[in-house]
């Protein structure tokens, strides 16, 4: 058996590899200097082709691009008139950002549990959380695999709840076929440089609801419009006149961000058809690796896969998931861990939050760790990867 790096064995690579990155080329500085070079650094027509693609890419009717996820899901929020008293429903194994959007407009957050073997919210459990406070639903597609959109969809249905999907992780991703941005009333995507396409910072608002549309507008820009269809008193007091109809923020994107995120989405199908193929192999070595636990697809999901997780079987090894979390380390095999429950952050605690809420999610937690998954991975970096991995479950299966 190989020597750990960790006990003083040779590292399976020299350099150190990260979970994340992004991948930027050519094409994507020329289109960012290109803008630098133009009329408009914001407010211009880069923004509004953006929003255009996007519509075209996930067959939705109306697109707003924010200046990141976490402001989408607050514009979501307000759009859907998300306010105090009211409850949100959303998973606890997600980034803060989803429940702290419910906060931002005064409403509650209240967790429901993970399906054990997809990771994904339990439409059961979001059932089960439902009360006469409950507004809207933020069902997160973990990792990038898709919510069980139809199960929600019909829950939302009948209990008059907003659907609100933070796509975060899924943008590429479809369900039965259909893409991701069209399925829920409003979803939310996240341009961060380890998401699969990046703006450098940026977000996304998508709806196929023309009213909910006119809110997003409103949210992202102060609240003011120009349009006088959207104006409560337009005395015509000259072509200088706008109006604040609604207290709204400055959420905007720049059109440097929107030029470089153009050409990221037009690598988009590249970038999936690379992230599938490592997960392919992925999965072909671990199936069978005793001490691996891999996360279930649903078949649904056509997955353009964000986060690759193996959940360590605690009770097939001899160490702790910092044991083995450090020996990866060790052998320059950066991971991390998506997520630390989101009601286990003191902030949460002080709003009343408890451990034990959601035991799936609190369980799965012990045992997860996020190995590098991005399409500029070479086939070497891959293979050490996979050999870093088997190397460590090897060395501490019992
Ligand atoms: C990254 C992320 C966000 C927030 O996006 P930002 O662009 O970083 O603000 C929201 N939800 C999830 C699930 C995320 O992974």
């Amino acid at each position: 058996m190989e020597e750990l790096a960790i006990k003083g064995g040779k590292p399976v690579r020299d350099k150190k590899i990260f979970y994340g990155r992004q991948w930027i080329d050519e094409q994507d500085v020329e289109a960012v200097v290109a803008t630098l070079r133009s009329d408009y650094l914001t407010c211009g027509p880069k923004v509004k082709e953006l929003e255009e693609k996007l519509c075209e890419i996930t067959g939705a009717k109306y697109a707003v691009a924010v200046s990141n996820g976490t402001a989408a899901l607050h514009c979501a929020c307000i759009a859907a008139g998300i306010g105090p008293g009211d409850e949100v429903i959303t998973t606890p194994i997600t980034f803060a950002a989803s429940a702290n959007c419910a906060l931002y407009v005064g409403a509650t957050p209240v967790f429901a549990d993970i399906n054990p073997e997809t990771y994904n919210i339990d439409p059961a459990s979001i059932e089960a959380k439902i009360t006469e406070k409950t507004k809207a639903v933020v069902a997160v597609d973990f990792t990038g695999q898709a919510v069980e959109i139809e199960r929600i969809r019909a829950i939302c249905k009948k209990h008059h709840l907003i659907f609100i999907e933070d796509a975060a992780h899924s943008i590429g991703t479809t369900y039965k076929g259909q893409a991701v941005g069209s399925l829920a009333d409003l979803t939310t995507f996240s341009f961060h440089p380890v998401k699969t396409v990046t703006a450098g910072e940026g977000g996304a608002i998508l709806t196929n609801d023309e009213k909910l549309y006119q809110k997003l507008v409103l949210a992202h820009t102060h609240g003011i419009t120009h349009d006088e269809d959207l104006m409560e008193e337009a005395p015509h007091e000259g072509p200088w006149y706008y109006e604040q109809v609604e207290l709204g923020y400055n959420y905007r994107i720049t059109d440097i961000q929107a030029s470089l995120l153009l050409s990221q989405l037009e690598k988009l199908s590249t970038f999936k058809a690379r992230r599938q193929e490592i997960v392919g192999r992925y999965e072909a070595t671990f199936a069978d690796v005793e001490g691996l636990i891999l996360q279930k697809e649903i078949s649904e999901s056509d997955t353009c896969r964000h986060l690759y997780i193996i959940q360590l079987d605690l009770s097939k090894l001899t160490c702790s998931r910092r044991e083995f979390f450090d020996a990866m380390a060790a052998e320059n095999v950066q991971c991390q861990i998506h997520y630390v429950p989101v009601y286990w952050f003191p902030h949460y605690k002080r709003l009343g939050h408890r451990i034990g809420e959601c035991p799936h999610a609190e369980a799965l937690y012990q045992g997860i760790m996020s190995i590098p998954l991005y399409p500029a991975m070479t086939d070497q970096d891959v293979e050490d990867v996979i050999h870093a991995v088997k190397k460590c479950v090897e060395y501490y299966q019992k």
